[in-house]
């Protein structure tokens, strides 16, 4: 192995150096640019001049400089030089989020469907979605700088496969990233989607000063991600976070993954109405049936939350055991992981005090009091879009990329 085979060519690496710069600074002049980088500033005034003429940055103003009273050009993203777009999709609904170059939101829409059950028509969906919101907002294909996807199961980020879903029947080893990418003609991405909404949080979201965090994602599916300063952690076969899949009742109900007494089988949404269903069906009287008109087979978890906050007293107990179990799963990844900040799902916002406050509860009774010294808890407020948002910024992360040197092994010569 040669060690110019591992060293990013320098001029590019300057280039997406000075890019990111104006891209955090959002307006800044090239005597800044020097100054925060140590690119000398004839350097700069090149690579300047290279990024103008691409159409990526652009002159937007002038700011006085000081005592001398020399205005300086200030320099900024050419915010519609191409955009992001990120599709989030689970087994009952899909949803996009177009971003511009600078990470504003530009577009959104969100299809309440009957996701797959299959690759062909999952990736069908996912396309239509994107083709659909992108002609609405009278953005052609070829200004994508590239397409996120959010996926609800296992992923192999590197090859671009979604390898299973344990909601989405009949979700096996799809390769998304060729089926996707190839079919619009731009670079397309794969990432998990609590990892995808981590990412949200961290970039416009609840966990925007904190290093250590882990988000945690509820829904059909139970998971949670955790980020370190470099990015998140993914584990050796990326399947790190499947908090849904640890065991909290011994021998307890049969799960999708194949194992027993996992935590999604006794807390995730599905768990919620079929625990409201089956303590009806043994004559348990609740509101809960009232709300569903009646028909035992027409509760939703969404009649349990309701319910709850009218203090029913059924809703009530199912909700308290849910929150225990969460809490003694999430107290249990406290204390792995030491996290500073807890992010959790924005569907947990509307039972806040009845699913959320038991949660924390258990967690500082049953962590290690040093792994929750100082730990915060924060409910997200990205609302249904944090997946298709994390997805989107995960385009913008991949397109404004530093070039990065990586040590070479020497061991093998
Ligand atoms: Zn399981």
């Amino acid at each position: 192995m040669s060690v110019s085979a591992v060293c990013p060519d320098r001029n590019s690496y300057h280039r997406a150096v000075v890019l990111n710069c104006v891209r955090q600074c959002r307006a800044v002049s090239r005597t800044k640019i020097a100054e925060l980088t140590g690119i000398r500033l004839a350097s700069i005034t090149e690579l300047v001049k290279g990024l103008c003429d691409e159409g990526l940055v652009g002159e937007i103003g002038q700011t006085d400089n000081g005592a001398r009273g020399r205005k300086r050009v200030q320099l900024g993203l050419r915010k519609d030089y191409g955009f992001a777009v990120g599709v989030e999709f689970d087994a009952d609904h899909v949803a996009a989020t177009v971003l511009n170059v600078a990470g504003e939101v530009v577009g959104h829409e969100r299809r309440s469907l009957a996701f797959g059950p299959d690759g062909e028509s999952g990736v069908a969906q996912i396309l239509d979605i994107v083709k659909t919101l992108c002609k609405k907002m009278q953005i052609g294909l070829d200004k994508l700088v590239g397409v996120g996807l959010a996926d609800p199961g296992l992923v192999d980020s590197a090859e671009g496969v979604s390898i299973l879903s344990t909601t989405i029947p009949g979700w096996r080893d799809v390769p998304l990233v060729n089926l996707v990418g190839g079919a619009l003609q731009v670079p397309a991405y794969l990432e998990e989607n609590t990892r995808a909404k981590l990412l949200a949080e961290k970039t416009c979201g609840a966990a925007r000063d904190a290093d250590y965090v882990m988000y945690v994602d509820f829904g059909y599916g139970i998971g949670c991600s955790v980020s370190m300063p470099n990015g998140a952690y993914r584990g050796h076969t990326e399947s790190a976070g499947e908090l849904g899949h640890t065991c909290v009742v011994e021998n307890g109900p049969i799960c999708q993954c194949g194992s027993y007494g996992c935590l999604e089988t006794v807390a995730s949404l599905p768990a919620i109405a079929r625990l409201a269903r089956e303590a009806i069906a043994h004559g348990g009287g609740s509101q809960i049936l009232e709300l569903a008109d009646g028909k035992v087979e027409r509760i939703t978890p969404e009649h349990v939350f309701q319910a709850g906050r009218q203090r029913d007293k059924l809703a009530l107990a199912i909700l308290e055991q849910t929150g225990r179990y969460l809490g003694v799963a999430i107290a249990n990844a406290v204390n792995l992981f030491n996290p500073e900040l807890i992010v959790f799902d924005s569907r947990m916002a509307s039972v806040a005090d009845l699913l959320v406050e038991p949660i924390k509860n258990v967690v500082i009774r049953q962590a290690l009091r040093v792994a929750t010294k100082g730990l915060r808890f924060e409910v997200s407020q990205l609302g249904e879009q944090a997946g298709a948002l994390g997805a989107a910024t995960f385009v913008l992360e991949k397109f404004f990329a530093v070039p990065q040197l990586s040590i070479p092994r020497f061991s093998n010569v």
